[in-house]
């Protein structure tokens, strides 16, 4: 959603970069960078193309290559791709079912002698109250702890926010996302030394902007003055966003707990979810595909896409990578719908969805 404001706002700052030509690495990306940082109460930000970059660009710092790196099998493909890209071996690991994440336990089974790195993924934009013991598990082994906050703009656990809970957090602002840039990404990090490192990584692996000695192993991963005028701009909604579509997630958890079996995804105490998703698992024995045609057919109302209707360890690219059975993931991958959620959302919009799950259900599960 880009109101009036916010696109003649886009306009102007893309009539003035096309009157400089500072069309990469500019005053934009730093402002976003600034901007991103402060509503994170982070220290540094490093800019990039896309989340999938920031999550490789942190991964290649910490250095993964040939080593394990245990991620959740419950998020989408670019955790595990970003490993691989980055020279790792993804170790897929359960989730905890009343959070959709990594839990102490289901990490602890993944941990082999040679783990690099932990992906700790806020699906759907929760935080889990477990966070903390998951960074003490890490550090008892000297194992950085890495969040994919892709889902998770602005979201917090006991007033700190997505990307200070480990050694950096990897945002996305693919269209889809709670804001956007069009495309691209963002690392949020307490250490100057890896900010620095991401600054060389993104630029060719070059040791500084206006020299040509090459030394990293990068690649094209900058963000366009374009993208970052436009992510700065999205970015002052997000406040404004964050709020409206917890007020829809408060109309759903208060009418779904009601329906017998139906099991919304709720926040535990501490956590503000910034609902990029509003995750329900359907009662056991529901046919998914039949439940959202017959909301869609009937009703009019299209659920969003799920997060994630498929483990990663049953992805045929992951296939090497599939060891023992995930019991967890598979379930809450199989059983989840997603209620639609967006920043413009309205109450009657809100209890349109509400009615349309309802009857469902009343047929479906009854
Ligand atoms: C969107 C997303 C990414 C990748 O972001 P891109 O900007 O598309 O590269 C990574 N992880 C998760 C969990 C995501 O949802």
């Amino acid at each position: 959603m880009f109101d009036e404001s916010d696109r003649t706002a886009v306009a102007d700052a893309v009539t003035e970069m096309l009157t400089t030509g500072a069309l990469t690495l500019g005053p934009w990306t730093e402002r976003f960078e600034q901007a991103f940082a402060a509503e994170h109460g982070a220290s540094h930000a490093v800019a990039v193309a896309s989340g999938t970059a920031a999550l490789e660009i942190v991964l290649r710092t910490v250095g993964v290559r040939d080593r394990d790196v245990v991620v959740p099998a419950v998020t989408f493909y670019a955790t595990a791709g970003a490993v691989l890209h980055a020279g790792g071996r993804p170790v897929l690991a359960d989730v905890d079912p009343e959070t959709l994440a990594l839990s102490p336990q289901t990490l602890e089974a993944a941990l082999t002698p040679d783990t690099a790195a932990v992906v700790l993924v806020h699906i759907g934009g929760l935080i889990t109250p477990d966070v903390d013991g998951l960074r003490a598990v890490c550090d008892r082994r000297g194992i950085p702890l890495v969040e994919d906050a892709a889902h998770a703009h602005g979201s917090g656990y006991q007033g700190r926010t997505a990307g200070s809970f480990g050694l950096a957090g990897a945002f996305s602002f693919y269209p889809t996302k709670v804001t956007t840039s069009g495309e691209g990404g963002m690392i949020l990090t307490e250490s100057a030394e890896l900010r620095d490192e991401a600054r060389i990584y993104r630029d060719q692996g070059k040791g500084s902007f206006t020299t040509n000695h090459h030394v990293r192993f990068g690649a094209s991963w900058r963000m366009s003055e374009l993208n970052a005028a436009v992510g700065t701009v999205h970015l002052r909604r997000l406040k404004e966003f964050v709020e409206t579509r917890r007020r829809v997630a408060q109309r759903y958890d208060a009418a779904l707990v009601g329906l017998d079996g139906m099991r919304p995804v709720l926040e535990p105490a501490g956590c503000r979810s910034n609902y990029y998703k509003y995750v329900a698992l359907l009662p056991p024995g529901v046919d998914r595909a039949a439940f959202k045609r017959a909301v869609a057919e009937e009703f009019g109302v299209r659920l969003s896409g799920e997060v994630y209707d498929l483990p990663l360890h049953h992805q045929p690219v992951f296939g090497p990578y599939r060891g023992a059975p995930l019991p967890v993931a598979e379930d809450v991958c199989a059983r989840q719908v997603c209620l639609p959620v967006h920043s413009d959302m309205t109450e009657d919009e809100t209890d349109q969805v509400i009615s349309a799950v309802s009857a469902v259900h009343g047929r479906l599960a009854g």
